[in-house]
Protein backbone atom coordinates (compact mmCIF):
# COMPACT_ATOMS: atom_id res chain seq x y z
CA UNK A 1 0.00 0.00 0.00
CA UNK A 2 1.53 3.34 -1.20
CA UNK A 3 2.09 5.94 2.16
CA UNK A 4 -0.07 8.78 0.53
CA UNK A 5 -3.49 6.53 0.20
CA UNK A 6 -2.96 5.93 4.01
CA UNK A 7 -2.89 9.37 4.97
CA UNK A 8 -5.89 10.33 2.59
CA UNK A 9 -8.28 7.39 4.10
CA UNK A 10 -8.28 4.72 1.43
CA UNK A 11 -9.07 1.89 2.18
CA UNK A 12 -8.33 -1.84 0.38
CA UNK A 13 -12.41 -1.11 0.06
CA UNK A 14 -14.24 1.91 0.69
CA UNK A 15 -18.07 3.54 -0.04
CA UNK A 16 -18.65 5.48 -2.65
CA UNK A 17 -21.75 7.58 -1.38
CA UNK A 18 -21.65 10.29 1.08
CA UNK A 19 -24.87 11.93 1.96
CA UNK A 20 -23.85 14.00 5.04
CA UNK A 21 -22.41 10.86 6.26
CA UNK A 22 -20.20 8.04 4.14
CA UNK A 23 -23.72 5.24 3.37
CA UNK A 24 -21.94 1.98 4.76
CA UNK A 25 -23.00 -0.53 2.62
CA UNK A 26 -24.27 1.20 -1.21
CA UNK A 27 -25.55 -1.02 -2.99
CA UNK A 28 -24.57 -0.19 -6.52
CA UNK A 29 -21.63 -3.12 -6.88
CA UNK A 30 -17.95 -2.85 -6.63
CA UNK A 31 -15.78 -1.14 -8.75
CA UNK A 32 -11.94 -2.08 -8.69
CA UNK A 33 -9.79 0.97 -9.18
CA UNK A 34 -6.46 0.01 -11.31
CA UNK A 35 -3.33 2.37 -11.47
CA UNK A 36 -2.34 2.59 -15.25
CA UNK A 37 1.17 3.62 -13.73
CA UNK A 38 1.73 0.32 -12.68
CA UNK A 39 -1.27 -1.85 -13.73
CA UNK A 40 -1.78 -3.09 -10.21
CA UNK A 41 -5.37 -2.94 -8.04
CA UNK A 42 -5.27 0.34 -5.97
CA UNK A 43 -8.18 0.17 -3.91
CA UNK A 44 -12.52 -0.82 -4.01
CA UNK A 45 -14.84 1.20 -4.06
CA UNK A 46 -18.72 0.62 -3.45
CA UNK A 47 -21.21 2.39 -5.97
CA UNK A 48 -24.28 4.18 -5.16
CA UNK A 49 -27.35 2.13 -5.93
CA UNK A 50 -31.01 3.73 -6.72
CA UNK A 51 -31.88 4.24 -2.84
CA UNK A 52 -28.35 5.10 -2.28
CA UNK A 53 -28.55 7.94 -4.87
CA UNK A 54 -31.65 9.23 -3.33
CA UNK A 55 -30.44 10.00 0.01
CA UNK A 56 -27.51 11.65 -1.70
CA UNK A 57 -30.41 13.83 -3.40
CA UNK A 58 -32.49 14.40 -0.22
CA UNK A 59 -29.01 15.17 2.21
CA UNK A 60 -28.18 18.24 -0.64
CA UNK A 61 -31.59 19.45 -0.30
CA UNK A 62 -32.15 19.26 2.93
CA UNK A 63 -28.75 20.87 3.93
CA UNK A 64 -29.85 24.05 1.26
CA UNK A 65 -32.38 25.07 3.66
CA UNK A 66 -29.58 25.76 6.09
CA UNK A 67 -26.93 26.53 3.80
CA UNK A 68 -28.45 29.89 2.12
CA UNK A 69 -29.41 31.22 5.78
CA UNK A 70 -25.41 31.53 5.81
CA UNK A 71 -24.16 34.94 4.89
CA UNK A 72 -22.17 34.65 1.93
CA UNK A 73 -18.82 35.88 3.49
CA UNK A 74 -19.40 33.49 6.31
CA UNK A 75 -19.55 30.69 3.50
CA UNK A 76 -16.71 32.16 2.00
CA UNK A 77 -14.79 31.35 5.71
CA UNK A 78 -15.41 28.24 5.26
CA UNK A 79 -13.84 28.30 2.08
CA UNK A 80 -10.74 29.39 2.95
CA UNK A 81 -10.51 26.38 5.92
CA UNK A 82 -10.78 24.46 2.51
CA UNK A 83 -8.06 25.79 1.06
CA UNK A 84 -6.17 25.25 4.15
CA UNK A 85 -6.88 21.68 4.34
CA UNK A 86 -5.63 21.72 0.20
CA UNK A 87 -2.66 22.94 0.93
CA UNK A 88 -2.00 20.87 4.00
CA UNK A 89 -2.96 17.70 1.81
CA UNK A 90 -1.64 18.85 -1.81
CA UNK A 91 1.50 16.20 -1.63
CA UNK A 92 -0.32 13.38 -0.93
CA UNK A 93 -3.09 14.15 -2.96
CA UNK A 94 -0.87 15.39 -6.06
CA UNK A 95 0.42 11.65 -5.91
CA UNK A 96 -2.81 10.09 -5.56
CA UNK A 97 -4.12 11.78 -8.94
CA UNK A 98 -1.05 10.61 -10.64
CA UNK A 99 -1.49 7.05 -10.00
CA UNK A 100 -4.89 6.81 -10.29
CA UNK A 101 -5.04 8.88 -13.54
CA UNK A 102 -1.56 8.71 -14.59
CA UNK A 103 -0.42 12.45 -15.38
CA UNK A 104 2.75 12.82 -14.08
CA UNK A 105 3.19 13.95 -9.85
CA UNK A 106 3.96 17.37 -11.09
CA UNK A 107 1.03 18.10 -12.84
CA UNK A 108 -1.00 15.89 -10.10
CA UNK A 109 0.10 18.62 -7.53
CA UNK A 110 -0.35 21.19 -10.37
CA UNK A 111 -4.24 20.28 -10.08
CA UNK A 112 -4.24 20.43 -6.19
CA UNK A 113 -2.63 23.77 -6.62
CA UNK A 114 -5.53 24.97 -8.88
CA UNK A 115 -7.73 23.73 -6.16
CA UNK A 116 -6.23 26.09 -3.63
CA UNK A 117 -6.38 28.85 -6.69
CA UNK A 118 -9.80 28.48 -7.36
CA UNK A 119 -11.07 28.38 -3.32
CA UNK A 120 -8.58 31.34 -2.84
CA UNK A 121 -10.49 33.04 -5.39
CA UNK A 122 -13.76 31.82 -3.87
CA UNK A 123 -13.18 33.48 -0.32
CA UNK A 124 -12.60 37.08 -2.07
CA UNK A 125 -15.73 36.37 -4.17
CA UNK A 126 -17.60 35.81 -1.42
CA UNK A 127 -18.00 39.50 -0.95
CA UNK A 128 -18.38 40.22 -4.05
CA UNK A 129 -21.36 38.52 -5.78
CA UNK A 130 -22.69 41.94 -6.79
CA UNK A 131 -26.05 43.01 -8.44
CA UNK A 132 -26.80 46.25 -10.51
CA UNK A 133 -29.29 48.73 -9.58
CA UNK A 134 -31.26 50.57 -12.64
CA UNK A 135 -32.94 54.05 -12.44
CA UNK A 136 -36.65 53.38 -12.90
CA UNK A 137 -38.86 55.32 -15.29
CA UNK A 138 -41.26 55.71 -12.90
CA UNK A 139 -40.73 58.35 -10.00
CA UNK A 140 -39.75 57.23 -6.31
CA UNK A 141 -39.28 53.58 -7.82
CA UNK A 142 -36.31 52.13 -6.61
CA UNK A 143 -34.78 49.20 -9.34
CA UNK A 144 -32.05 46.44 -8.62
CA UNK A 145 -31.52 43.10 -9.21
CA UNK A 146 -29.82 40.37 -6.74
CA UNK A 147 -28.40 36.84 -7.17
CA UNK A 148 -29.92 34.32 -5.00
CA UNK A 149 -28.69 31.06 -4.24
CA UNK A 150 -29.89 28.57 -7.17
CA UNK A 151 -30.31 24.82 -4.89
CA UNK A 152 -28.56 21.91 -5.38
CA UNK A 153 -26.00 21.77 -8.12
CA UNK A 154 -25.46 18.84 -9.66
CA UNK A 155 -21.15 18.31 -10.41
CA UNK A 156 -20.75 15.04 -13.02
CA UNK A 157 -16.37 15.13 -13.74
CA UNK A 158 -14.09 13.90 -16.17
CA UNK A 159 -11.13 11.41 -15.53
CA UNK A 160 -8.41 13.69 -16.96
CA UNK A 161 -8.75 16.43 -14.48
CA UNK A 162 -10.04 13.95 -10.99
CA UNK A 163 -10.41 16.71 -8.41
CA UNK A 164 -9.80 20.30 -10.21
CA UNK A 165 -12.72 20.33 -12.07
CA UNK A 166 -15.13 19.42 -9.30
CA UNK A 167 -13.12 22.54 -7.37
CA UNK A 168 -13.48 25.02 -10.28
CA UNK A 169 -17.77 23.87 -9.71
CA UNK A 170 -17.60 22.92 -6.00
CA UNK A 171 -15.88 26.08 -4.62
CA UNK A 172 -17.72 28.88 -6.60
CA UNK A 173 -21.36 27.06 -5.66
CA UNK A 174 -20.35 27.15 -2.26
CA UNK A 175 -19.67 30.66 -1.92
CA UNK A 176 -22.97 30.81 -3.80
CA UNK A 177 -25.19 29.11 -1.16
CA UNK A 178 -25.82 26.05 -3.07
CA UNK A 179 -25.17 22.36 -2.07
CA UNK A 180 -24.30 20.10 -4.84
CA UNK A 181 -24.09 16.08 -5.18
CA UNK A 182 -21.00 15.03 -7.23
CA UNK A 183 -20.36 11.99 -9.69
CA UNK A 184 -17.04 11.48 -10.61
CA UNK A 185 -15.66 9.39 -13.98
CA UNK A 186 -15.62 5.78 -13.13
CA UNK A 187 -11.85 5.79 -13.97
CA UNK A 188 -10.75 8.12 -10.43
CA UNK A 189 -13.23 6.80 -7.79
CA UNK A 190 -10.62 7.36 -4.96
CA UNK A 191 -9.47 10.88 -6.07
CA UNK A 192 -13.49 12.03 -4.80
CA UNK A 193 -13.10 9.71 -2.02
CA UNK A 194 -9.91 11.55 -0.82
CA UNK A 195 -10.69 14.79 -1.53
CA UNK A 196 -14.14 14.26 0.48
CA UNK A 197 -12.08 12.82 3.12
CA UNK A 198 -10.06 16.24 3.19
CA UNK A 199 -13.31 18.76 3.28
CA UNK A 200 -16.12 16.31 5.57
CA UNK A 201 -14.56 17.31 8.91
CA UNK A 202 -14.17 21.12 7.51
CA UNK A 203 -17.91 20.99 6.59
CA UNK A 204 -19.21 18.77 9.96
CA UNK A 205 -17.48 21.38 12.15
CA UNK A 206 -19.34 23.45 11.62
CA UNK A 207 -22.64 21.62 11.21
CA UNK A 208 -22.83 21.72 6.76
CA UNK A 209 -22.18 17.93 6.54
CA UNK A 210 -25.35 17.73 3.51
CA UNK A 211 -23.92 20.71 1.83
CA UNK A 212 -20.79 18.72 -0.30
CA UNK A 213 -22.14 15.12 -1.32
CA UNK A 214 -20.69 12.34 -3.41
CA UNK A 215 -21.70 9.46 -5.39
CA UNK A 216 -19.66 6.94 -7.55
CA UNK A 217 -21.88 5.05 -10.24
CA UNK A 218 -21.88 4.67 -14.16
CA UNK A 219 -22.91 7.04 -15.98
CA UNK A 220 -25.13 5.72 -18.32
CA UNK A 221 -26.73 4.08 -15.11
CA UNK A 222 -27.40 6.11 -12.02
CA UNK A 223 -25.72 9.09 -13.94
CA UNK A 224 -29.22 8.57 -15.65
CA UNK A 225 -31.37 9.23 -12.45
CA UNK A 226 -29.00 11.89 -11.54
CA UNK A 227 -29.30 14.56 -14.85
CA UNK A 228 -33.36 13.71 -14.74
CA UNK A 229 -33.64 14.69 -11.27
CA UNK A 230 -35.83 17.70 -10.85
CA UNK A 231 -34.19 18.71 -7.57
CA UNK A 232 -31.39 19.34 -9.47
CA UNK A 233 -31.61 22.77 -11.22
CA UNK A 234 -28.20 23.14 -12.42
CA UNK A 235 -26.19 20.25 -13.92
CA UNK A 236 -22.11 21.33 -14.70
CA UNK A 237 -21.14 18.32 -16.45
CA UNK A 238 -17.42 17.93 -17.84
CA UNK A 239 -16.76 15.02 -20.22
CA UNK A 240 -16.79 14.04 -24.41
CA UNK A 241 -19.12 15.56 -26.54
CA UNK A 242 -21.43 12.15 -26.74
CA UNK A 243 -21.92 12.80 -22.81
CA UNK A 244 -22.99 16.51 -23.17
CA UNK A 245 -25.40 16.18 -25.56
CA UNK A 246 -26.94 13.27 -23.53
CA UNK A 247 -26.69 15.10 -20.60
CA UNK A 248 -28.24 18.90 -22.75
CA UNK A 249 -31.40 16.35 -23.84
CA UNK A 250 -32.33 15.41 -20.67
CA UNK A 251 -32.16 18.14 -18.57
CA UNK A 252 -33.20 20.33 -21.20
CA UNK A 253 -36.17 18.65 -21.21
CA UNK A 254 -36.92 19.54 -17.76
CA UNK A 255 -36.00 22.69 -18.68
CA UNK A 256 -33.27 22.71 -15.98
CA UNK A 257 -29.64 24.74 -16.89
CA UNK A 258 -26.51 23.08 -17.83
CA UNK A 259 -23.00 24.20 -17.63
CA UNK A 260 -20.95 22.08 -20.36
CA UNK A 261 -17.35 21.62 -20.52
CA UNK A 262 -16.94 19.25 -23.53
CA UNK A 263 -14.10 18.26 -26.22
CA UNK A 264 -11.40 20.49 -27.44
CA UNK A 265 -9.45 20.06 -30.42
CA UNK A 266 -7.10 22.54 -30.04
CA UNK A 267 -5.01 24.77 -32.24
CA UNK A 268 -1.92 26.89 -32.94
CA UNK A 269 -0.68 28.84 -35.38
CA UNK A 270 2.73 30.06 -36.15
CA UNK A 271 3.82 33.03 -38.62
CA UNK A 272 7.40 33.64 -40.14
CA UNK A 273 8.62 35.54 -37.84
CA UNK A 274 7.54 34.17 -34.75
CA UNK A 275 9.93 33.06 -31.94
CA UNK A 276 10.35 29.41 -32.69
CA UNK A 277 12.06 29.12 -28.90
CA UNK A 278 8.63 29.80 -27.45
CA UNK A 279 6.86 27.98 -30.00
CA UNK A 280 9.10 24.49 -29.38
CA UNK A 281 8.28 24.79 -25.65
CA UNK A 282 4.49 25.18 -25.71
CA UNK A 283 4.05 23.16 -28.24
CA UNK A 284 5.52 20.44 -26.34
CA UNK A 285 3.94 20.89 -22.91
CA UNK A 286 0.68 21.63 -24.91
CA UNK A 287 0.94 18.34 -27.08
CA UNK A 288 2.71 15.79 -24.38
CA UNK A 289 1.82 17.20 -21.48
CA UNK A 290 -0.66 14.85 -19.66
CA UNK A 291 -0.09 12.41 -22.13
CA UNK A 292 -2.08 14.16 -24.66
CA UNK A 293 -5.22 13.84 -22.36
CA UNK A 294 -5.88 17.67 -21.33
CA UNK A 295 -8.81 19.68 -22.92
CA UNK A 296 -6.68 21.99 -23.70
CA UNK A 297 -4.22 20.23 -25.42
CA UNK A 298 -3.12 21.23 -28.53
CA UNK A 299 -3.59 18.62 -31.28
CA UNK A 300 -3.11 20.90 -34.13
CA UNK A 301 -0.14 23.09 -35.28
CA UNK A 302 -0.13 25.35 -38.45
CA UNK A 303 2.91 26.57 -39.63
CA UNK A 304 3.88 29.01 -42.30
CA UNK A 305 5.84 27.56 -44.93
CA UNK A 306 9.38 29.68 -43.95
CA UNK A 307 9.18 27.53 -40.59
CA UNK A 308 8.10 24.33 -40.90
CA UNK A 309 11.12 22.47 -41.71
CA UNK A 310 12.89 23.83 -38.85
CA UNK A 311 10.18 23.58 -36.17
CA UNK A 312 9.14 19.68 -37.20
CA UNK A 313 12.98 19.08 -36.70
CA UNK A 314 12.79 20.84 -33.63
CA UNK A 315 10.11 19.48 -32.02
CA UNK A 316 11.12 16.12 -33.38
CA UNK A 317 14.84 16.23 -31.11
CA UNK A 318 11.97 17.37 -28.04
CA UNK A 319 9.83 14.86 -28.27
CA UNK A 320 13.16 11.90 -28.17
CA UNK A 321 13.99 13.82 -25.10
CA UNK A 322 11.16 12.85 -23.66
CA UNK A 323 11.54 10.57 -20.63
CA UNK A 324 8.18 8.41 -20.81
CA UNK A 325 7.86 6.46 -17.51
CA UNK A 326 6.44 6.05 -13.74
CA UNK A 327 4.23 9.06 -13.41
CA UNK A 328 5.52 9.13 -9.38
CA UNK A 329 9.06 9.19 -10.33
CA UNK A 330 9.97 13.05 -10.41
CA UNK A 331 11.87 12.83 -13.60
CA UNK A 332 9.78 11.50 -15.66
CA UNK A 333 7.84 13.54 -18.21
CA UNK A 334 5.17 11.89 -19.50
CA UNK A 335 3.20 8.90 -17.78
CA UNK A 336 0.73 6.52 -19.24
CA UNK A 337 -2.32 7.00 -21.01
CA UNK A 338 -5.70 6.35 -18.59
CA UNK A 339 -6.60 2.80 -19.93
CA UNK A 340 -5.65 0.04 -22.60
CA UNK A 341 -8.78 1.29 -24.19
CA UNK A 342 -7.15 4.55 -24.78
CA UNK A 343 -4.15 3.06 -26.15
CA UNK A 344 -6.66 1.24 -28.47
CA UNK A 345 -7.93 4.47 -29.75
CA UNK A 346 -4.89 6.11 -30.58
CA UNK A 347 -3.53 2.94 -32.28
CA UNK A 348 -6.75 3.07 -34.45
CA UNK A 349 -6.15 6.38 -35.16
CA UNK A 350 -2.74 6.16 -36.32
CA UNK A 351 -4.06 3.19 -38.95
CA UNK A 352 -5.53 5.54 -41.12
CA UNK A 353 -2.81 8.33 -41.30
CA UNK A 354 -1.38 7.15 -44.06
CA UNK A 355 -4.63 6.26 -46.15
CA UNK A 356 -6.08 9.94 -45.26
CA UNK A 357 -2.83 11.33 -46.53
CA UNK A 358 -0.94 11.69 -43.87
CA UNK A 359 2.65 10.71 -42.32
CA UNK A 360 4.09 9.40 -38.91
CA UNK A 361 6.84 11.39 -38.59
CA UNK A 362 7.82 10.51 -35.03
CA UNK A 363 6.64 8.22 -32.42
CA UNK A 364 3.68 6.33 -33.33
CA UNK A 365 4.17 2.94 -31.23
CA UNK A 366 2.82 1.65 -28.34
CA UNK A 367 5.70 0.55 -25.26
CA UNK A 368 6.14 -2.62 -23.96
CA UNK A 369 8.57 -4.46 -21.69
CA UNK A 370 10.01 -3.03 -18.33
CA UNK A 371 8.34 -0.50 -16.75
CA UNK A 372 5.22 -0.65 -19.06
CA UNK A 373 3.92 -3.90 -18.01
CA UNK A 374 0.36 -2.06 -17.65
CA UNK A 375 0.18 -1.86 -20.85
CA UNK A 376 -1.04 1.94 -21.15
CA UNK A 377 2.19 3.70 -22.19
CA UNK A 378 2.67 5.14 -25.63
CA UNK A 379 5.31 7.17 -27.97
CA UNK A 380 4.08 10.92 -28.43
CA UNK A 381 3.32 11.54 -31.79
CA UNK A 382 3.90 13.65 -34.76
CA UNK A 383 1.75 13.64 -38.35
CA UNK A 384 2.57 15.77 -40.85
CA UNK A 385 -1.06 16.01 -42.74
CA UNK A 386 -2.65 18.10 -45.66
CA UNK A 387 -5.12 20.58 -43.81
CA UNK A 388 -8.30 18.41 -44.35
CA UNK A 389 -7.13 15.19 -43.57
CA UNK A 390 -10.37 13.87 -41.86
CA UNK A 391 -9.01 12.58 -38.71
CA UNK A 392 -8.22 16.07 -37.47
CA UNK A 393 -11.84 16.71 -37.11
CA UNK A 394 -12.07 14.60 -34.39
CA UNK A 395 -10.26 15.00 -30.79
CA UNK A 396 -8.48 11.78 -30.06
CA UNK A 397 -7.65 11.78 -26.44
CA UNK A 398 -3.95 10.78 -26.53
CA UNK A 399 -0.65 12.33 -27.64
CA UNK A 400 -0.93 12.90 -31.34
CA UNK A 401 0.27 16.29 -32.96
CA UNK A 402 -1.05 17.21 -36.60
CA UNK A 403 1.00 19.36 -38.15
CA UNK A 404 -0.11 21.25 -41.37
CA UNK A 405 2.53 23.71 -44.01
CA UNK A 406 0.46 27.08 -44.81
CA UNK A 407 1.13 30.14 -47.05
CA UNK A 408 -1.71 32.37 -45.96
CA UNK A 409 -2.78 33.31 -42.80
CA UNK A 410 -6.20 33.72 -43.50
CA UNK A 411 -6.08 30.47 -44.97
CA UNK A 412 -4.54 29.04 -41.57
CA UNK A 413 -6.79 30.92 -39.70
CA UNK A 414 -9.85 29.18 -41.48
CA UNK A 415 -8.10 25.68 -41.12
CA UNK A 416 -7.79 26.21 -37.66
CA UNK A 417 -11.65 27.46 -37.25
CA UNK A 418 -12.92 24.29 -39.57
CA UNK A 419 -13.71 21.61 -37.36
CA UNK A 420 -16.62 21.04 -34.64
CA UNK A 421 -14.97 22.24 -31.33
CA UNK A 422 -14.05 25.56 -29.82
CA UNK A 423 -11.87 25.17 -26.67
CA UNK A 424 -8.32 27.06 -26.48
CA UNK A 425 -6.37 28.61 -29.49
CA UNK A 426 -3.53 30.17 -29.70
CA UNK A 427 -0.86 32.22 -32.51
CA UNK A 428 2.74 32.42 -32.26
CA UNK A 429 4.09 35.84 -34.13
CA UNK A 430 5.69 38.97 -33.34
CA UNK A 431 4.08 40.60 -35.71
CA UNK A 432 0.92 42.58 -34.12
CA UNK A 433 -1.42 42.95 -37.48
CA UNK A 434 -1.40 38.54 -37.44
CA UNK A 435 -1.66 38.99 -33.38
CA UNK A 436 -5.19 41.16 -33.76
CA UNK A 437 -6.14 39.72 -36.86
CA UNK A 438 -6.24 36.10 -34.79
CA UNK A 439 -8.12 37.82 -31.34
CA UNK A 440 -10.57 39.47 -33.84
CA UNK A 441 -14.17 38.31 -34.76
CA UNK A 442 -12.67 37.80 -37.90
CA UNK A 443 -10.28 34.97 -35.85
CA UNK A 444 -9.92 32.06 -33.56
CA UNK A 445 -13.51 31.04 -32.94
CA UNK A 446 -12.70 29.53 -29.85
CA UNK A 447 -13.31 30.84 -26.12
CA UNK A 448 -9.86 31.22 -25.54
CA UNK A 449 -7.14 32.97 -27.21
CA UNK A 450 -4.01 33.37 -26.58
CA UNK A 451 -1.03 34.87 -28.33
CA UNK A 452 2.50 33.63 -27.63
CA UNK A 453 1.77 31.19 -25.09
CA UNK A 454 0.21 27.75 -25.73
CA UNK A 455 -3.24 26.42 -25.68
CA UNK A 456 -3.12 24.45 -22.74
CA UNK A 457 -2.45 26.03 -18.89
CA UNK A 458 -5.32 28.41 -18.17
CA UNK A 459 -5.19 30.51 -15.31
CA UNK A 460 -8.59 30.50 -12.88
CA UNK A 461 -9.04 34.40 -13.31
CA UNK A 462 -10.07 34.22 -16.47
CA UNK A 463 -14.05 32.45 -17.13
CA UNK A 464 -12.74 29.03 -18.83
CA UNK A 465 -15.00 27.37 -21.45
CA UNK A 466 -15.38 26.91 -25.34
CA UNK A 467 -17.81 27.05 -27.89
CA UNK A 468 -19.33 24.94 -30.77
CA UNK A 469 -19.46 21.10 -29.27
CA UNK A 470 -16.78 22.30 -26.38
CA UNK A 471 -20.42 23.12 -25.30
CA UNK A 472 -20.43 26.88 -24.01
CA UNK A 473 -20.25 27.05 -20.60
CA UNK A 474 -17.77 29.28 -18.44
CA UNK A 475 -16.27 27.66 -15.41
CA UNK A 476 -14.18 29.55 -12.66
CA UNK A 477 -13.21 32.70 -12.68
CA UNK A 478 -14.78 36.69 -14.23
CA UNK A 479 -17.94 36.29 -13.66
CA UNK A 480 -18.82 32.46 -14.08
CA UNK A 481 -20.33 32.62 -10.81
CA UNK A 482 -23.22 33.89 -11.97
CA UNK A 483 -24.11 30.62 -13.55
CA UNK A 484 -24.84 28.81 -9.92
CA UNK A 485 -27.50 31.28 -9.13
CA UNK A 486 -30.34 32.94 -9.70
CA UNK A 487 -31.08 36.73 -11.04
CA UNK A 488 -33.91 38.90 -9.16
CA UNK A 489 -35.00 41.74 -10.43
CA UNK A 490 -36.79 44.02 -7.92
CA UNK A 491 -38.52 47.21 -8.16
CA UNK A 492 -39.32 48.84 -5.00
CA UNK A 493 -42.24 51.57 -5.26
CA UNK A 494 -41.85 53.74 -2.43
CA UNK A 495 -44.41 56.44 -3.54
CA UNK A 496 -47.90 56.66 -3.10
CA UNK A 497 -48.74 56.82 -6.57
CA UNK A 498 -48.93 53.36 -8.62
CA UNK A 499 -47.36 54.64 -12.56
CA UNK A 500 -47.37 52.75 -15.06
CA UNK A 501 -44.19 51.89 -16.67
CA UNK A 502 -44.14 52.52 -20.67
CA UNK A 503 -46.65 55.33 -19.11
CA UNK A 504 -49.66 53.41 -19.86
CA UNK A 505 -52.76 54.83 -18.58
CA UNK A 506 -55.35 51.50 -17.68
CA UNK A 507 -58.67 52.63 -16.00
CA UNK A 508 -58.20 55.92 -15.01
P1 LIG B 1 -16.77 10.99 -20.51
O1 LIG B 1 -17.76 11.78 -21.31
O2 LIG B 1 -16.54 9.58 -20.88
O3 LIG B 1 -17.19 11.01 -18.96
C1 LIG B 1 -17.32 12.22 -18.25
C2 LIG B 1 -18.27 12.02 -17.09
O4 LIG B 1 -19.59 11.89 -17.58
C3 LIG B 1 -18.00 10.75 -16.25
O5 LIG B 1 -18.17 11.07 -14.89
C4 LIG B 1 -19.08 9.82 -16.75
O6 LIG B 1 -19.42 8.83 -15.82
C5 LIG B 1 -20.23 10.81 -16.95
N1 LIG B 1 -21.33 10.35 -17.80
C6 LIG B 1 -21.26 9.73 -18.98
N2 LIG B 1 -22.50 9.50 -19.46
C7 LIG B 1 -23.37 10.01 -18.55
C8 LIG B 1 -24.80 10.08 -18.46
N3 LIG B 1 -25.58 9.59 -19.41
N4 LIG B 1 -25.34 10.66 -17.38
C9 LIG B 1 -24.56 11.19 -16.40
N5 LIG B 1 -23.21 11.14 -16.43
C10 LIG B 1 -22.63 10.57 -17.49
O7 LIG B 1 -15.40 11.83 -20.56
P2 LIG B 1 -13.96 11.41 -20.01
O8 LIG B 1 -13.38 10.39 -20.92
O9 LIG B 1 -14.00 11.15 -18.56
O10 LIG B 1 -13.16 12.80 -20.20
C11 LIG B 1 -12.51 13.18 -21.36
C12 LIG B 1 -13.30 14.22 -22.11
O11 LIG B 1 -13.58 15.33 -21.26
C13 LIG B 1 -12.55 14.79 -23.29
O12 LIG B 1 -13.43 14.95 -24.36
C14 LIG B 1 -12.07 16.14 -22.76
O13 LIG B 1 -11.78 17.08 -23.76
C15 LIG B 1 -13.24 16.55 -21.93
N6 LIG B 1 -12.88 17.57 -20.95
C16 LIG B 1 -13.35 18.85 -21.15
C17 LIG B 1 -12.98 19.85 -20.26
C18 LIG B 1 -13.46 21.26 -20.47
O14 LIG B 1 -13.35 22.04 -19.53
N7 LIG B 1 -13.96 21.63 -21.64
C19 LIG B 1 -12.16 19.56 -19.17
C20 LIG B 1 -11.71 18.25 -19.00
C21 LIG B 1 -12.09 17.26 -19.90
Amino acid sequence: MKDFLDVLGIKAENSGVFAGEWIENPSGGTLVSVSPVDGKEIARVKMAGPEDYEKVAQSASKAFAKWRMTPAPKRGEVVREIANALREYKEPLGKLVSYEMGKIVAEGEGEVQEMIDIADFAVGLSRQLYGKTMHSERPAHRMYEQWHPLGTVGIITSFNFPVAVWAWNAMLAVVAGDTMVWKPSSKTPLCAIAVHNIVNPIMEKHGFGGVMNLFVGRGGKIGETFIADKRVPLISATGSFRMGRRVGEVVGRRLGRTLLELGGNNGIVVTKDANLDLVVRAVLFGAVGTAGQRCTTTRRLFLHEDVFDEVVDRLKKAYAQVLIGDALDRKTVMGPLADKAAVEMMMAALEKVSEQGGEVVCGGKRLEGSGYESGCYVEPTIVVAPHDLPLMQQETFAPILYVVKYKDLQDAISWHNSVDQGLSSAIFTNDMISAETFLSHRGSDCGIANVNLGTSGAEIGGAFGGEKDTGGGREAGSDAWKAYMRRQTCTLNWSTELPLAQGITFGD
